[in-house]
Formats: structure tokens, C-alpha cells, sequence
């Protein structure tokens, strides 16, 4: 009956599952997290040595970007960056020191990319793809000795440059469905007869591709001779394929929403590759799915996080200094209610994604691999950074939108699909792996009980189902008590530790985690293998353990920096938001719930009245959007260490220096400006005139003017400078279709 009911796995679904471990999201599943456990995790912190390589190269680095020039003049970094980078070793932030590379750890790799992605996503995104899913992962996890001392060193100093070729044109979500084949084979490498590999392949939206020396290769394997071993077909292997190998062939470049980082397809005819080409070995062969995996484990919560923590900061930052500088109807855009609104939501989202990005890399350093937490990292993190860049957009009007190197919003617009969709599309993540995985990684019992019945030792297996089956019944009778219990008063008798006015928040998440526990065990029970087709079931499980995740983190940072009474108002926000929307997805989900009865079960005993959380109060918005339009502790520590530009004024100046210049202007000159306010003076001269303000407040007033003037203009091009773009040679779509497929294949 057991094995009817609990869902089962597909090898590259169990693949996925063993891949990595669980951290604070098992606490979630069991409807009782252990707060002192929580508030007691030391937080991410840098080596003197990691603060050094921040504050120099990386300063150093994000200084000589130019974001306009690379993008649309230059479409490349150009070379000197390219030196630096290697130079610098920010290709080699994951590879130990023993092999040449910084050793960094997850929070120092993070901070770089955060820095990084505050100037250029170009740079950011180069920087962060050979230290993320690649081949230098790769080969730490998995690689040979032999392979290690070979590559690392040379990946290292920037000597060769990798890139990780996963995704065809046929195969992308659905990854492991590629046709791109290698057959077991003899053959001539180096004039030696060697043990190898022909390979067949065509790749496509490589990130580095175009100028890697080496791609990591995921193929098909096949054994038709066995060679070596008795399998016909072996399964997905992960190769290193230098780039100057006979047949290989590297394609041109693709351009991502008008992003220049390197990004293109590639495809092989009759590669011959020795065996001691592939990662770890003849023992990985067909190991690659869950290399694959748990190499993602670790690296999605580093990446694209950061790269998304960066953007909501960086839009708070500059969309609060525009508010308060861009007046409108004789008053800054900052004062309308309707502006405050977005205002407020960037704040906070800003303090979210950072709250969670460093709680996620102390587990990292704390040596967690953590698959369900760095999946919900990247989609939410992917996904909220666009709203608070939409937000951005709308709040700029036409200074976002008119592309020019005065404009420090677009850049970041047109990249925001890029990391929703890399690293596995959101809608994927969301729908499918943060609560599919979820549920049966970080759940107590579940995963027991399902290798228990997957045990070829019948009598073995039955007595490891007993166990855990006897166990998870009494989880889950503990639990609907719980959980009735909390609903029905409220939560205001759960556990929570002694926050101040943070205690409420802790102890609404302690009933929802008991509701969450409760619900996945009913739906679990009702549903089955069943529960992962049902997806938009699913999106909600994975909507309700990421609000739960991101709000533990949000109060987590509260804790940390000392329970700044300044930064109250954007943790309240983030938990009244949160919790609306725990609340309203725990409605959906009974609402739509397909088995009737266990809708009506999960209402009694988790939500017997409607959602109650209305989200925060307009007070609170209004409290979060002041802190991004006036200079104070909390705007910095919301903003900390993102680049500041250091040349706000004259020529060389960006638009980002100089709305700095501006926002500092105009925040000096608002007691003048209170004072001509009080007098009903609009005019600077008739206010001198007047004798209500003194000479030198007039001058200043004119030269903040400029400065503002400044900070609003937007670039326009002469006819000539646009044509010369225009002029450039169509992307040729018929000859990559010619060479898409080896002509065998064909
Ligand atoms: C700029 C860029 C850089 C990239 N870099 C690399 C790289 O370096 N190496 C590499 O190997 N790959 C890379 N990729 C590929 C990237 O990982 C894929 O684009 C991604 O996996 C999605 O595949 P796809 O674009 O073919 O979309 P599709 O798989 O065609 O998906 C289309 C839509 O269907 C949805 N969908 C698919 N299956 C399901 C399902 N079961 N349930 C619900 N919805 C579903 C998806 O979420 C998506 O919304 C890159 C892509 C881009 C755009």
C-alpha cells in the first residue's frame, strides 16, 4: 500500500534528492523550528584577507567599468579588463589555494559578485559563471588527482578559460533529456591508440562559450562494444573538452537582452576524447546527473542570490536618492503616497534578499549543501529583484527608460530575465523542485520511508519502513495538535524567543510552520505520487516554505545587527507581507485543494476563518520608503558596500555619480528650502530679495539646482552614432542551422 501511495522517483529525480543535504528548511518541515538553534547560527563573516581583495581589486575592478561602453560600444569587456580579471584571480574565487586559486568563502565569493553586479552585470556575470556550476565545481568534487593538478592550476591563473555546455536546443529545462551523444571507442590522441570517447554534440547559450579553451560537456554515454562494462548505454557523463580539438567547433556569439557577457553556442562532429578526459574518470561515467546536481546544490544559492541582493539594493538606493531629488508638481515625487508605496516595497525587498543571501552563505561556510534552501534562493531571489526593478523603472518614468550612459536602470531591466530564467527557469523551480524536492528531502520521514521501500533486502527494508513509518505517525498526531492549536488561538501561545516586538512575528511563524507540516503530511496522504503533477498544489507548498525560509532570514538579520530600532520598520514589513501572503496561499491551496474532504480536514485544523493578514499598514510603507530618501544608518546599512562612485561632477562623471552629487545637494539644502516653504517663497531671488535667505543659501540653491538639472538630463544620439549600429551585419540564423548538426546525424 506504502509503495502505492508515496510518490516515486525517476533516477535523475532521485538523482536530484541525494544530491546536497537539508539545513534550516528540515526545521520548517517539522512545524517546530528550534529558534535558539536559528538566532544562535554565527553569521556570515569575511577574513581580513577576503575584506582586503573587496575593498582593493574589487573596488578597483567595478572603477574602471564602464557599463555604456562595454555594452554598446565596445560589446565585450575590454581587453585590459579581461587581464584584470585573471590577474586578479576572480575566475579562480572557489579553487584552493594549493592550486593556485583565492580559496574564498561563500560569503567573500558572494560579496565579490554583490559588488560586482552593483556596476556591471557584464562583469558580475563573467566573473561569477567559471566559480559557480563548471568545471573548476566540478573537478574539486569529482575530479581525479591527476585532473585536479592539471586543470586547477591553469583555471586558476586565468590560463584556460572554462565554461559549462549543458543545454541544447532540444533539451532545456528537461536537461537530461539531450540527445548529444558520446560512444565508448577506441581511437589515435596524441599518436598514441588510447580508450576514449566520440563525441557528438550541439550546445547552445553557453555563458563564456565563445571564448572558453575548455567546456564541460554533458553527454550521453553509450558502451555499444563494452569496453568498459556491460551496459549498453552508460547515461549522462560530464567531460573537459579543450576547444582546439579536431572537429570541435565554437560557435558565434548570442546576445542576451543586449547583455555582451560572453554567451553562445557550440557544437562537436566526431570529437575523439581519451577517457581520462572525463570528470573522475571511468568510475563517473553516468554519474553526471548527480555531479550535476549536487554541484548545483551548493552554487545556486551564491550566484544569481547576490546578483539579485545587489539589484534590490542598488535600485533602493538610487530610486530613493531620484524620489527625493526629481520634483514634480512643485514638491519631490518622494512626498506622493502613491510613489512611497513602491518606495517602501524596494526597501524592504532590498533588506529580504540581503537578510537571506547572508544567511544562506553562513550555512555554505558552515559546510551545508543545502538543496532546497539555494533553489528557493534563486527563484525568489530572481524573481523578487523584478519587482523592485520594475518598481525602479516606474518610479524613474523616461530617465530609466532613454538608454545613454547617463541611465543606470536600464542595464539591469533587460538583465533581469536572464537570471530568472538560467540555473533552472523559476517556473521549474518554483512549481516543481522547491517543494517536489522539498517535501521529500527536508521532510523528517518521508525520504526514509521511500528508500526503505526501494530496499532490494525485503526484511531490511521492512523494518527501516517500520521505523520511520511508526515515526512519522507520531510526527504527525503531535503535529495536527499543534497545529489545530495554534490556529485556533491565533499562535499567540507558540514558541518564540524574546524578541521585543519582533516575538509576534516568531510566534506567527511557528503556527505556520505547524499548518505547513500539517498540510504536507494530508496532502501527502491524499495525493501521492499524484502531488507532483498537481503543480500549481505544489507552487503553493513552495510559495508558503519560501515565505517561511525568507522571513526566518529576515528576522534572523534583525537579531544580528543588534535589533537596530531604525531598520524595525522594514523587518515588519517584510513579516506582515510574508505572512498576507502565507495566509492567502494556505486559502488557495484548501480553496482548489483536488480531494475534497482533506480541503475541508486542512481548513478545521488550519484555517478555520479567512486570511486575517492584510499586509503591512501604509504606515509602515511609509516609514520604509524615508529611509531610502534621507541619508541616515539604516539606508546605509541597507546599501553597504555597494560600488559608490567617487566622480560625481564634470566630465567622467556617470549618471549614478551624479545623482549622488545631486541627492547630497538637495538634502543640505532642505532646511533653506523649509525655511522659503514657511515665508510661501518659491523663488531664490525674491526670497533674497525678501531677506529670507542670506546670499550664499541662494547660491547654494542655484548650484543644487544644477546638480539636480544634472542628474535628470538623459542622453540623445545624432542620427550618425545610431546608424553605425544599425549597419551591423544581421545575426546570420541559416549558417548555425547548417552547422547545428553533424552531417552523420543528420
Ligand atoms: C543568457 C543565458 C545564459 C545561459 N547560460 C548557460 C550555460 O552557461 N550553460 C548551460 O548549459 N545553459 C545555459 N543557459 C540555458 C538555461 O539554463 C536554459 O535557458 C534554461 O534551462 C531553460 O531552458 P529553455 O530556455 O530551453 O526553456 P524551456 O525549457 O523551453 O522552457 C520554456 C518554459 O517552460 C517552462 N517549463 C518547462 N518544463 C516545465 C514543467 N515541467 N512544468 C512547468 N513549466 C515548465 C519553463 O519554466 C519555461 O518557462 C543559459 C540561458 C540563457 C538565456
Amino acid at each position: 500500500m506504502a509503495r502505492h501511495a508515496l510518490p516515486s522517483l525517476s533516477d535523475t529525480e532521485r538523482e536530484a534528492i541525494e544530491a546536497g543535504d537539508v539545513w534550516w528548511d528540515a526545521d520548517i518541515f517539522t512545524g517546530n523550528p528550534d529558534w535558539k538553534k536559528l538566532l544562535a547560527f554565527a553569521p556570515a563573516r569575511l577574513s581580513d584577507e577576503e575584506q582586503k581583495f573587496v575593498a582593493g581589486p574589487v573596488e578597483e575592478l567595478c572603477a574602471m567599468l564602464d557599463d555604456w561602453k562595454i555594452n554598446w560600444e565596445l560589446h565585450d569587456l575590454p581587453p585590459e579588463i579581461w587581464d584584470f580579471l585573471k590577474k586578479k584571480k576572480f575566475f579562480a574565487m572557489i579553487i584552493p589555494k594549493e592550486y593556485g586559486g583565492l580559496g574564498f568563502s561563500a560569503y567573500a565569493h558572494s560579496e565579490v559578485i554583490r559588488k560586482l553586479s552593483s556596476r556591471s552585470i557584464c562583469a558580475a556575470v563573467t566573473a561569477m559563471v567559471p566559480n559557480s556550476l563548471g568545471p573548476g565545481e566540478l573537478l574539486m568534487q569529482f575530479g581525479t588527482k591527476e585532473q585536479r593538478d592539471y586543470w586547477l592550476p591553469r583555471l586558476a591563473s586565468g590560463d584556460e578559460i572554462p565554461c559549462f555546455s549543458l543545454t541544447s536546443p532540444e533539451a532545456g529545462s528537461d536537461a537530461a533529456s539531450m540527445i548529444d551523444s558520446g560512444v565508448v571507442c577506441r581511437g589515435k590522441f596524441d599518436g598514441k591508440d588510447v580508450l576514449g570517447i566520440r563525441l557528438n554534440w550541439h550546445k547552445r547559450y553557453i555563458t563564456l562559450g565563445p571564448i572558453a579553451t575548455v567546456l564541460g560537456l554533458a553527454f550521453k554515454l553509450h558502451d555499444p562494444d563494452h569496453l568498459i562494462g556491460q551496459q549498453d548505454d552508460i547515461g549522462i557523463t560530464l567531460a573537459l573538452v579543450p576547444t582546439n580539438l579536431p572537429g570541435v567547433s565554437i560557435g558565434r556569439r548570442h546576445l542576451p537582452a543586449m547583455h555582451v557577457f560572453q554567451n553562445g553556442p557550440n557544437w562537436g562532429h566526431d570529437v575523439f576524447l581519451p577517457m581520462d578526459h572525463v570528470i573522475g574518470g571511468v568510475e563517473q561515467c553516468g554519474k553526471g546527473w548527480k555531479m550535476l546536481m549536487s554541484a548545483l546544490a551548493a552554487g545556486r544559492g551564491i550566484s544569481l542570490p547576490s546578483l539579485s541582493a545587489a539589484g534590490a539594493a542598488f535600485t533602493a538606493n538610487v530610486t530613493g536618492a531620484y524620489a527625493r531629488v526629481r520634483e514634480q508638481f512643485h514638491v519631490p515625487i518622494a512626498r506622493f503616497e502613491a510613489i512611497q508605496e513602491r518606495l517602501g516595497r524596494m526597501a524592504a525587498t532590498a533588506y529580504l534578499l540581503d537578510a537571506a543571501r547572508r544567511m544562506t552563505c553562513a550555512a555554505l561556510d558552515d559546510g551545508h549543501k543545502p538543496a532546497v534552501v539555494t533553489a528557493i534562493m534563486k527563484s525568489q531571489a530572481t524573481d523578487r529583484m523584478r519587482i523592485s526593478v520594475n518598481d525602479a523603472m516606474d518610479v524613474h518614468g523616461g530617465k530609466g527608460i532613454i538608454e545613454g550612459p547617463l541611465n543606470y536602470l536600464g542595464s539591469l531591466y533587460r538583465g533581469v530575465p536572464i537570471g530568472i530564467t538560467v540555473e533552472g527557469a523559476n517556473i521549474v523551480t518554483r512549481s516543481l523542485i522547491q517543494f517536489g524536492q522539498g517535501a521529500i528531502r527536508s521532510h523528517p520521514y518521508l525520504l526514509k520511508e521511500m528508500m526503505a521501500l526501494q530496499d532490494t533486502d525485503r526484511a531490511r527494508g521492512l523494518d527501516a519502513f517500520d521505523k520511520a513509518f511508526w515515526g512519522h505517525v507520531g510526527h504527525s498526531i503531535v503535529n495536527t495538535f499543534r497545529a489545530w492549536g495554534r490556529a485556533w488561538t491565533g499562535g499567540i501561545f507558540a514558541p518564540a524567543p524574546s524578541a521585543g516586538a519582533a516575538s509576534r512575528f516568531y510566534r506567527q511563524l511557528s503556527r505556520y510552520s505547524a499548518a505547513f507540516a500539517l498540510a504536507v503530511d494530508l496532502s501527502l496522504l491524499s495525493l501521492g505520487g499524484g502531488l507532483k503533477r498537481q503543480e500549481m498544489v505544489s507552487a503553493r507548498f513552495g510559495d508558503i516554505l519560501s515565505e517561511l525560509y525568507l522571513s526566518c532570514a529576515a528576522l534572523k538579520r534583525w537579531n544580528d545587527e543588534g535589533r537596530q530600532k531604525d531598520d524595525f520598520p522594514l523587518l515588519e514589513w517584510c513579516l506582515e507581507a510574508s505572512l498576507a501572503t502565507i495566509e492567502t496561499r494556505f486559502d488557495e491551496l484548501i480553496m482548489n485543494f483536488p480531494v475534497r474532504p482533506v480541503a475541508w480536514l486542512m481548513r478545521f485544523f488550519i484555517q478555520p476563518l479567512s486570511p486575517s493578514s492584510r499586509g503591512p499598514s501604509d504606515h509602515v510603507t511609509q516609514a520604509c520608503a524615508a529611509i531610502i530618501t534621507n541619508p541616515c544608518a539604516a539606508r546605509e546599512r541597507l546599501t553597504v558596500d555597494l560600488f559608490v562612485p567617487t566622480k560625481t561632477e564634470g566630465d567622467g562623471a556617470d549618471g549614478l555619480g551624479l545623482l549622488k552629487r545631486a541627492f547630497e545637494m538637495t538634502v543640505a539644502a532642505q532646511p533653506i528650502r523649509d525655511r522659503m516653504h514657511a515665508a510661501r517663497i518659491r523663488d531664490a531671488d525674491k526670497a533674497l530679495a525678501q531677506g529670507t535667505i542670506t546670499a550664499a543659501e541662494a547660491a547654494q540653491l542655484k548650484s543644487t539646482a544644477s546638480a539636480v538639472s544634472a542628474a535628470i538630463a538623459v542622453n540623445d544620439f545624432a542620427a550618425e552614432e545610431l546608424t553605425s549600429r544599425g549597419a551591423a551585419k544581421k545575426g546570420d540564423v541559416s549558417s548555425q542551422a547548417k552547422n547545428r548538426r553533424p552531417a552523420a546525424a543528420e
